[in-house]
């Protein structure tokens, strides 16, 4: 049985970072992946879906371009092609982490499923269901995250899709139906729309839980806007497949009001669970649960010498938290004397790429008027009708929103409502990285006429909002 001071489960965002970074570093690394190597970021989520995306904001631009007084009109539209770029880029991108890749940076690569046989033990069975052992003095979970299915009577014998065979679609279906409207159903059904299908996204809930409810409320109106059709606050009762069409039986939660509907395709987007069930954790005795691998600050599961890093190790389910997860992990492998790096503390960016995209860190207000007292924070808003570069653009639909400590202007949380939100939120991360408070923002000089400058305007409201009333409140008169 061939010895490894490291092995790692999984080639995805968190295992490719382990395995590269230790070969780079000397280690004798094996990395085992069950199939597809560059995980689902790669192959099934990140690349393809932003590859999409891309085509769908020229497809937008083309179609929609009339409010900005230009008319072109052209008798042929066909986004087809769109999908066969999307498998291209995936196969470039991949390139770059499969197997051969991956030995040729130093790293032992084998494919295969991985399963514990005991705490240093791994048994590994290939597609032609060959065996083999190794031994491992640490090891790495980064198996990732699978679709969740909901339990809806008939769905298990239509041939819906997922975030795993979406992608492998050879046209862009006439008609399609998205149940679940979290990060993943949003962009998929705005991409799909934009690209000429008829979209419908079903939602139990409010689009995008996670964020302020301005931010989903402008999301919902600008998918309605777009010619999506909405059922949220629905619930699906039944599935049925029958001559290439999807049925599709909703009801309203909490009433009697059913709506059926057809549709060409069905994806389902209602949620991901860690990868867990073919590891056979129990015979390493490692603690997990349906949510994913109990780990301590550094990563470690409850045996100290096998980590869980990425999806595997629960929500939230981010390329960039795995990998500031797997970096982490990395440093306290290759450092000597058992010295470990914490796992990174800092607030995590999210970040929705719709059209506009939302983009978020940090505390929401509800939830920073759940941890403090109302009196002791502040809101700052920015709406881009504003803003004269969102003017410029036809975008005013946005909004910058700063949660503050209120007189220290410690920066609690924000959301941003932008074409390129994501971009712009990383002014704010900076500054909770690096322990800015708001108000210090309104003196950097912002370039003019930017997006970004609705940060700045967000930290001039600190003078205007909550300084000089309070001033007037007790002097009697502003300064
Ligand atoms: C449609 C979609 C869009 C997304 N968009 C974004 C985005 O824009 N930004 C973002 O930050 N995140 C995004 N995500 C989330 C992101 O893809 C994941 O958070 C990220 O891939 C997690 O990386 P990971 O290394 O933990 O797992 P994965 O990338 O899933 O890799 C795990 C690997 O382990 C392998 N594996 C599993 N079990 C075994 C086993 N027993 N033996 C061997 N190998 C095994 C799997 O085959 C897989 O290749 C998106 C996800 C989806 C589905």
């Amino acid at each position: 049985m061939e010895k490894y001071p490291i092995v790692v489960i999984g080639s995805g965002a968190a295992g490719l970072v382990v395995a590269n970074g230790a070969a780079k570093a000397g280690k004798k690394v094996l990395i085992v992946e069950k199939k597809h190597w560059g995980g689902d970021c790669t192959n099934f989520g990140c690349i393809p879906s932003k590859s999409l995306i891309a085509s769908s904001h020229i497809a937008h631009a083309i179609l929609s371009n009339g409010s900005l007084g230009i008319h072109a009109h052209s008798d042929r539209f066909s986004a087809s092609d769109a999908l066969e770029r999307v498998r291209k880029i995936v196969a470039e991108i991949r390139s770059e982490e499969d197997k051969p890749a991956l030995e040729k940076n130093g790293v032992h690569a084998i494919e295969g499923t991985a399963s514990f046989v005991d705490p240093h033990t791994i048994m590994i069975i290939d597609r032609a269901g060959d065996i083999r052992k190794v031994w491992g003095k640490q090891i790495v979970i980064a198996t990732g995250s699978f679709p969740s299915i909901p339990s809806v009577p008939g769905l298990d014998i239509t041939p819906y899709l997922t975030n795993e065979t979406i992608f492998d679609l050879k046209e862009i279906p006439k008609s399609l139906a998205i149940m679940g409207a979290g990060p993943i159903g949003c962009e998929i059904a705005q991409a799909m729309r934009r690209l000429g299908s008829s979209v419908t996204l079903i939602g139990t809930k409010a689009p995008l839980q996670r964020e302020e409810p301005e931010a989903q409320q402008t999301l919902v109106d600008r998918f309605k806007e777009e010619g999506m059709e909405l059922y949220i606050g629905y619930s699906t009762r039944q599935v049925a497949y029958e001559a290439g069409k999807f049925q599709i039986l909703l009801q309203e939660k909490g009433s009697d009001k059913k709506v059926s509907l057809q549709s060409d395709a069905l994806l389902i987007a209602s949620g991901r669970s860690p990868n867990l069930e073919s590891l056979n954790l129990s015979n390493a005795g490692v603690v997990y649960s349906e949510k994913g691998i109990s780990v301590d600050h550094f990563g470690r599961t409850n045996q100290k010498h096998i980590w869980a890093i990425g999806d595997a190790a629960g929500p939230p389910f981010f390329t960039h938290y795995a990998e500031s997860q797997a970096r982490a992990v990395l440093t306290s492998l290759l450092l000597p004397f058992g010295l470990k790096k914490r796992l990174n503390p800092s607030p995590i960016p999210r970040v929705t790429y719709t059209d506009p995209e939302i983009a978020s860190i940090g505390l929401s207000e509800q939830e920073a008027l759940t941890r403090y007292k109302a009196r002791s924070i502040a809101v700052y808003k920015v709406p881009f009708t504003k803003l004269d570069r969102a003017i410029t653009a036809g975008r005013t639909e946005g909004f910058v929103k700063i949660i503050t400590k209120k007189w220290s202007s410690k920066i609690l949380g924000a959301t941003i409502v932008a074409p390129r939100a994501g971009e712009m939120l990383m002014q704010i991360a900076t500054a909770m990285y690096a322990q800015i408070p708001l108000r210090k923002l309104s003196g950097l000089i912002h370039p003019y006429p930017t997006y970004s400058l609705a940060i700045r305007k967000a930290s001039d409201l600190w003078l205007t909002q909550t300084v000089l009333p309070t001033l007037k409140k007790y002097i009697g008169k502003s300064p």
